[in-house]
C-alpha cells in the first residue's frame, strides 16, 4: 500500500467517524454526517460514514438518513468496545488505503482520544474542537462577516481555496482562530458535541446508503490494552444537548444558593421539558455538578428557550448558549454582557422577578 500524506492530489471524499456505545449511533454522528453533506456538497465530493464495531451493520443505514452516500462498516469482536489500539489500527488502516481528503470526528472523550492518534499515525494535521467548518469561500466570507470583527470589505480573499476552514476558539475563547491544514491529507478536525445542528431524516436517502463491509485485520500484537469490565455512571447525568429548554444560574445567586437553584428548578418545572444549567463560576463553586455548565468548557446548547438567570455573559459562556432560538436574560446590573444576545432581557434582583415568572407561566398554563 502506498500512502503518501503530502501526496494531495490522491485524496478524496469526506468521511465522518461514527461513533457507537453498545450498538447504538451518538447523536454526534448524526450532527456530523448533516454538516458532512453540506460540506461534501460544497466540495463536490461522496459523504461517506465510516463504522466500527461488532455487529453494528444494522444500524449503518440510519446514516444515511442524515445525508450519507455510503458507510464503510468495519466489524471484529476486537471492536466492540472503544480501545486506543485496535480503532486507530483499523481506522488508519482503511483510510492508507481509501485516502479521504477530510475525516470528521465528534469530540467526545473517545473522538478527543482517537483523533490526534491518528492524525500523528496518518502524518497529517488535526483541528481540535472546532465550531464551524466550511469549505466554499463564498460562505467562509458570508460568515465572518456575521460574526467576526474583521474588516471584511476591505480584505483579500483567495476565492478559489478549497481547503477545509476549522474554526474554533482560541485564548480561553477572546478570538476564534480558522485553521487550515493545506500541505497534507487527510485534512482531519474533531468537533464539539452539539455545535452543528442535526438535519431532518429522510428514509428515502437511508435506503439508499451504500453499506460497504470493510475486511479487517487484527492481530493480538496490535493490541497492548484490553477492556475487562465496563462500569456505568450509576447517576443520571442531565440531557443539555437535548433539552427543549434551559434554565441556567450564574454567581448572581450567591446570595443563597439554595433558594436561586430552587427558584431555578421551579421555573424550569413551570415550563415542563426544561432542565438546569449553570455558568462555570456555579460549577466551580459546587453549586451544581459538572454536567450542568454551559459554556466553552461546558457544553454547547441551543435550546427552543435559553433562560440565564444572574449570568453576567462572559464570552466563554456566550460561546455555549448564544445560538439558542430565543434567550431571556435576568440580572441586576442592566449593562451585564448578557443582554447584548438577549431577545428579553429583564433588569432586576432575579430573587423577586423568578417568582413574578413562575406565577405567570403557572397562570398562563391554566387558561391553556
Ligand atoms: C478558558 C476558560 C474557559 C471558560 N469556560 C467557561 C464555560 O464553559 N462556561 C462558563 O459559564 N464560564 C466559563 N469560563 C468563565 C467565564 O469567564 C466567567 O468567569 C463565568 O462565566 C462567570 O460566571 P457568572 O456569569 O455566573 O458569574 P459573574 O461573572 O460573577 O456574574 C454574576 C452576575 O450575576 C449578577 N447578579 C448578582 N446578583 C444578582 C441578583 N440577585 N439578581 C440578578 N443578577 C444578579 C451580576 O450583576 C453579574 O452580572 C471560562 C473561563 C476561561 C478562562
Amino acid at each position: 500500500m502506498s500512502f503518501n500524506s503530502s501526496d494531495i492530489g490522491a485524496f478524496q471524499d469526506i468521511w465522518v467517524f461514527c461513533e457507537q456505545r453498545e450498538g447504538k449511533l451518538m447523536n454526534t454522528d448524526l450532527e456530523l454526517v448533516s454538516e458532512g453533506r453540506k460540506l461534501a456538497d460544497e466540495r463536490g465530493s461522496k459523504l461517506i460514514g465510516i463504522l466500527l464495531g461488532h455487529n453494528v451493520e444494522g444500524i449503518a443505514k440510519e446514516l444515511g438518513g442524515y445525508g450519507a452516500d455510503k458507510v464503510i462498516v468495519c466489524d471484529d469482536p476486537a471492536l466492540e468496545v472503544y480501545t486506543t489500539d485496535a480503532y486507530t489500527k483499523v481506522l488508519c488502516d482503511v483510510a492508507m488505503e481509501e485516502k479521504p481528503e477530510i475525516i470528521l470526528i465528534g469530540a467526545t472523550n473517545i473522538g478527543r482520544d482517537l483523533g490526534p492518534r491518528c492524525a500523528a499515525r496518518l502524518r497529517t494535521g488535526l483541528t481540535a474542537d472546532c465550531t464551524h467548518l466550511d469549505i466554499d469561500m463564498n460562505k467562509y466570507v458570508e460568515f465572518l462577516t456575521e460574526s467576526s470583527t474583521l474588516d471584511v470589505a476591505n480584505t483579500t480573499f483567495k476565492m478559489e481555496d478549497m481547503n477545509l476552514k476549522m474554526t474554533r476558539p482560541a485564548f480561553g475563547g477572546h478570538l476564534m482562530a480558522t485553521i487550515i491544514c493545506p500541505r497534507f491529507r487527510p485534512c482531519m478536525s474533531t468537533v464539539r458535541p452539539g455545535v452543528m445542528k442535526k438535519g431532518e431524516y429522510s428514509q428515502e436517502k437511508a435506503d439508499a446508503c451504500e453499506i460497504q463491509m470493510y475486511p479487517v485485520s487484527i492481530s493480538p500484537e496490535d493490541l497492548k490494552t484490553k477492556v475487562t469490565d465496563v462500569v456505568k455512571e450509576t447517576k443520571k447525568l442531565v440531557d443539555l444537548i437535548g433539552a427543549e429548554i434551559v434554565v441556567s444560574v450564574g454567581r448572581g445567586i450567591s446570595k443563597n444558593v439554595e433558594e436561586g437553584i430552587g427558584l431555578a428548578e421551579q421555573l424550569a418545572d413551570a415550563f415542563g421539558n426544561a432542565v438546569v444549567g449553570g455558568s462555570r463560576a456555579v460549577i466551580d463553586s459546587g453549586w451544581l455538578p459538572a454536567d450542568h455548565q454551559v459554556g466553552q468548557t461546558g457544553k454547547t446548547v441551543h435550546p427552543r428557550i435559553y433562560v440565564a438567570l444572574g449570568i453576567s455573559g462572559a464570552i466563554q459562556h456566550k460561546a455555549g448558549m448564544q445560538d439558542s432560538e430565543l434567550i431571556i436574560a435576568v440580572n441586576k446590573d442592566e449593562t451585564a454582557p448578557i443582554f447584548d444576545c438577549a431577545d428579553y432581557g429583564i433588569a432586576g434582583d432575579l430573587f423577586k422577578v423568578v417568582p413574578m415568572m413562575i406565577e405567570a407561566i403557572k397562570a398562563e398554563n391554566a387558561n391553556k
